[in-house]
């Protein structure tokens, strides 16, 4: 790993504001001089994460993450610390210095690491170039841009969703990344090809997948002959996760915080249309039905989320379950069903924008939808089997509902009552099997919380008793006023501190300082290569700047040190003295036993 120059690595934090580059993951409104949103760091239910545009730092007050905007990629994004400044280098437009002894960015790109999600990212922005290129082909590219045309998909939207051709040649994409230096198992690792030499993608419209910040992750291609799977996706690496990822959700994330809904499709070419036609906060799960992992996603942006779906039983099938996925992502859901046979894309050009918005304006709540469904079943279903099913089916839902907080207890007795008699069962009945259905989904529900998404702070050892305490406070004050460590540099230095972390804490401030006499927090944290020390940094800082009252804490806490220290070589000097004795006394012994021996000891 390359290491940077402390003034480059200064230049690339100040072109990154920490609240832009927060508000591509999290919607951020202002409150005070903070800005505040959910923690993508934790399972939040209430607004944690506080930005400070003055300050330049973050910090979640419930899991304690904090950092300056390094830090946040460093976390959000899995990244080393030089990973990081290569990535927000990039996004502010910055060229690093070539690693010395290389000369080109292709060999650059030939030693590199296929594990490294910056790697798979240039690569994949590469890819989507190449497939853009080819779609642009005079003769190799016409067939698809006819294909785009017949859809009315139109230049522009070609252009801003990068759609591009995977060209009908098993190997073509093989052989010019062979020629721009690629290495193999980078092309592998990111799953344009498969072993063997062989493109992944042959023959298909490409689909550029990208994350709420606008890179490439991923690709999906949907087949321009009549064979095969209709549409593929990339496989899962360190960049793509499927079950995450939501198309266009860069394009759309503007105007999903605005409104605060965001409209999920199913299908690429509803999204690209629905754009088109003006409806901008539009996204699409990827080939997969709804997932948690999705609600979660668009909850950091968005109270409310709207699921539109065809009214074929694929599609009503599917946007049940996608609700039940949806109620436990604590979400506010409903649905909204296009009618006939057609898929938002032929709604939008057969009827227009405004019957598409209308029909987003009335989509039907979570429990109506359900209820909806239950009663149409039970008056369907003839058979005993089929009737049950249906009430399963609601019940389920409703568990997951309450179980997230998503239903206040006065409609919960509503509905009970209501489902009571519908089934012709006792309301008492109803109620005991939904308590059941209501403590399984907890448990289910906090088992994900604890394997998906809490990410667990390490716990730094911080030591304990009257040493750490002080350490920690003088800590606590330079962090807030960095020139009293100039001013005490007699008496504190990294050897004042005994506890590794706020050792480590000493040595990042004293180079800090070597630079800058006066530096903010943010300058502190980009000498913090570890984001658990800098979540420590953040705390002491918060914690400090709360108590205030510096100098006389300082004061304090140095008081206490030359105390100890007093102590210590107090303790020291009668070790020496009882050293001294012991030796004496032995002597004296010695003497005693062999008086001839005298100054042999
Ligand atoms: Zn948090």
């Amino acid at each position: 790993m390359p290491s940077y120059d402390n003034n480059l690595i200064a230049r690339i934090q100040q072109a990154n504001d920490i609240v832009d580059v927060v508000a591509e993951h999290i919607a951020l409104k202002r409150k005070g001089r903070e800005m505040l949103g959910l923690c993508p760091f934790h399972d939040d239910h209430k607004p944690s994460m506080n930005v400070s545009p003055i300050k330049q730092i973050f910090k979640c007050f419930a899991c304690g993450a904090g950092g300056d905007v390094f830090k946040f990629i460093q976390m959000r994004e899995n990244l080393s610390f030089p990973q990081a400044i290569e990535r927000l280098a990039e996004r502010a437009g910055i060229e690093l210095p070539r690693p010395t002894g290389r000369k080109t960015s292709d060999e650059r790109r030939a030693t590199s690491d296929e594990t490294d999600p910056n790697q798979l990212a240039r690569l994949n922005s590469w890819a989507a170039k190449y497939f853009q290129k080819n779609l642009a082909e005079k003769q190799k590219g016409k067939a698809a841009r006819q294909y785009l045309a017949d859809r009315k998909i139109s230049p522009e939207s070609i252009t801003k969703f990068r759609l591009g051709l995977a060209l009908n040649e098993p190997d073509h994409l093989c052989k010019t990344a062979a020629k721009a230096n690629i290495p193999e198992k980078l092309l592998l690792a990111a799953g344009l090809i498969v072993p063997g030499r062989t493109d992944k993608f042959v023959n298909r419209l490409m689909f550029t997948i990208t994350d709420p910040t606008g890179r490439a992750i991923g690709f999906g291609g949907r087949t321009l002959a009549d064979e095969g799977a209709k549409y593929i996706n990339s496989p899962a690496t360190a960049l793509f996760d499927k079950s995450n990822a939501l198309y266009a959700l860069d394009l759309a994330r503007h105007r999903i915080v605005e409104t605060g809904t965001a409209v999920v499709t199913e299908g690429y070419t509803d999204v690209i249309m629905a754009h088109q036609f003006g409806l901008t906060n539009v996204v699409a799960s990827l080939g997969t039905s709804f997932t948690t992992g999705h609600a979660r996603t668009l909850r950091r942006y968005a109270r409310k989320a709207v699921l539109l779906f065809d009214a074929d039983t694929a599609g009503i099938e599917a946007a049940n379950r996608a609700l039940q996925t949806a109620l436990a992502g604590r979400i506010d859901v409903s649905i909204a069903v296009i009618p006939g046979e057609k898929d938002p894309c032929d709604f939008l050009l057969a009827q227009g924008k405004d019957a598409l918005d209308t029909l987003i304006k009335n989509a039907a709540d979570v429990f109506s939808f359900k209820w909806n469904r239950l009663t149409e079943q039970l008056k369907a279903g003839d058979t005993l089997a089929a009737r049950k099913q249906a009430v399963d089916d609601y019940l389920e839902a409703l568990a997951a509902g309450i179980a997230a907080g998503n239903l206040p207890p006065i409609d919960t007795g509503l509905i009970v009552n209501r489902v009571a008699v519908v089934i012709a069962l006792d309301p008492h009945d109803v109620k005991n099997e939904l308590k059941k259905r209501i403590a399984r989904a907890r448990r289910t529900a906090s088992y994900d919380t604890i394997h998906a998404e809490n990410r667990k702070l390490t716990k730094l050892d911080l030591g304990h008793g009257l040493a750490a305490n002080t350490q920690r406070e003088i800590l606590e004050v330079i962090l807030n006023a960095p020139t009293f460590l100039k001013k005490h540099d007699n008496q504190i230095t990294p050897d004042t501190f005994d506890v590794p972390a706020y050792r480590q804490i000493a040595l990042i401030l004293t180079e800090t300082i070597k630079q800058n006499s006066q530096p903010t927090l943010a300058e502190i944290l980009a000498h913090a290569e570890s984001t658990d020390l800098a979540n420590l940094i953040v705390e002491l800082a918060t914690v400090g700047e709360q108590k205030a009252n510096f100098k006389a804490r300082l004061n304090g806490a140095l008081g206490a040190v030359k105390l100890a220290q007093k102590q210590k070589d107090k303790a020291e000097i009668k070790e020496i003295t009882d050293q001294k004795q012991f030796i004496k006394r032995v002597t004296e012994n010695t003497e005693k036993q062999n008086p001839h021996n005298v100054g042999m000891v």
